[in-house]
């Protein structure tokens, strides 16, 4: 955890938009990592007609190590993707196609870790994970282990729309995607020059997070009110060939559940699967317990207490949402009914 984050509980009505939690441990419990506090960024944003908003992965992102070119191709490359799935929903379409235009756009942008520009495995091959999800009647599908079809995202629509299965993994998800007519790429179309840098810094040195992270995700609201949850990733640098993380596990890092939420998740995924962060986040918001905030705050602080972190963008059925990250930054931004179009990446942003 980094330090600028360990702060006291009292800090809550001094930040705002900073939201505070104690972790506490049951006594007799078993021992649990010590923390003295935590504190999660919340940013809300207000509902609209319909409302859009995407994720391109949460860690160490700070000024210091972003170029003005750089930092102004990331804008460009969130606000392309708030704008395809932005014109889906003024249009009256589709949560669920807003979710998918918009990654498909990211997936496509080789600066985030999905689709090209993807993280290395260990092997320096790709291997890509995806999910979506529909809030009307929890209808999902999910792909792991892709290293042939270009846009993972749309192999997960293809398991939900056109199989009876939830899931496929490794050479059956390719062999299901090119059967269902979508585009096949040679593995190495993902790999992007950073990428292999990366890959070899965390080969010779021990990993930094800055290194190794990184998914893409939307989550929408549409006008019919219906919620949809879409997420994206090439995993962590260096992992393990078979290594699958919470990206593609529905529940862990994406859920959408009308009566509850839509949250798409970025960060530590061995975490977040064993926290069940998205479907937790949709149980605590069910009937209107929480909000997407103060939600989105206490499942991250679930994941702190394990040793983890990351980010979080989440969806009420009312169209009320947040950013959530315990990280220095998050690529992240928002489109709205109204055309307001905002994109962010730093943490005191
Ligand atoms: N959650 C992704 C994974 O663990 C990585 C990330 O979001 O940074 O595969």
């Amino acid at each position: 955890m980094y330090s600028r984050f360990l702060v006291l509980v009292s800090c809550v009505a001094a930040i705002g938009f900073w939201s505070c939690s104690r972790s506490t441990a049951e006594e007799g419990s078993a021992p649990k990592p010590m923390q003295t506090g935590y504190l999660a960024k919340v940013e809300p944003v207000a509902s609209d007609e319909w409302v859009l908003l995407i994720h391109g992965g949460a860690g160490v992102i700070s000024r210091n190590n972003m170029t003005a070119a750089r930092e102004a191709a990331y804008r460009e490359g969130l606000e392309r993707a708030l704008e395809a799935g932005g014109s889906v929903l003024s249009e009256g379409g589709t949560a669920l196609d807003a979710v998918e235009a918009a990654v498909v756009l990211l997936e496509d942008n080789s600066l985030f870790n999905a689709g090209k520009g993807a993280v290395l495995t260990a092997d320096r091959t790709h291997e890509l994970d995806a999910s979506i999800m529909s809030g009307i009647d929890l209808n999902a599908g999910a792909v792991a282990g892709i290293r042939t079809t270009k846009n993972p995202i749309r192999a997960a629509r293809a398991v939900m729309d056109r199989s009876e299965h939830v899931m496929f993994a490794a050479q059956g998800a390719d062999r299901f995607a090119q059967d269902q007519g979508l585009e096949q790429v040679t593995n190495d179309y993902f790999t992007v020059s950073s990428r292999v840098k990366a890959l070899d810094r965390v080969l010779k040195t021990r990993a930094e997070k800055s290194d190794k992270r990184g998914t893409v995700g939307a989550v929408a609201i549409d006008v019919r009110g219906n919620l949809a949850a879409a997420t994206s990733t090439g995993g962590m640098t260096a992992k393990i060939p078979g290594r699958v993380g919470d990206s593609p596990i529905i529940g862990a890092g994406n859920y959408a559940d009308n009566g509850a939420c839509a949250v798409s998740a970025t960060g530590h995924g061995e975490y977040f699967i064993r926290v069940g962060v998205a479907q937790r986040i949709c149980m605590e918001m069910e009937q209107g317990k929480a909000t997407p905030g103060q939600a989105g705050a206490d499942v991250l602080r679930r994941v702190a207490d394990l040793g983890g972190d990351g980010g979080l963008i989440i969806l009420s059925p009312a169209g009320d949402g947040a950013f959530v990250f315990d990280t220095p930054g998050m690529f992240r931004g928002v489109i709205r009914a109204n055309g307001a179009l905002s994109t962010s990446i730093y943490q005191d942003e």
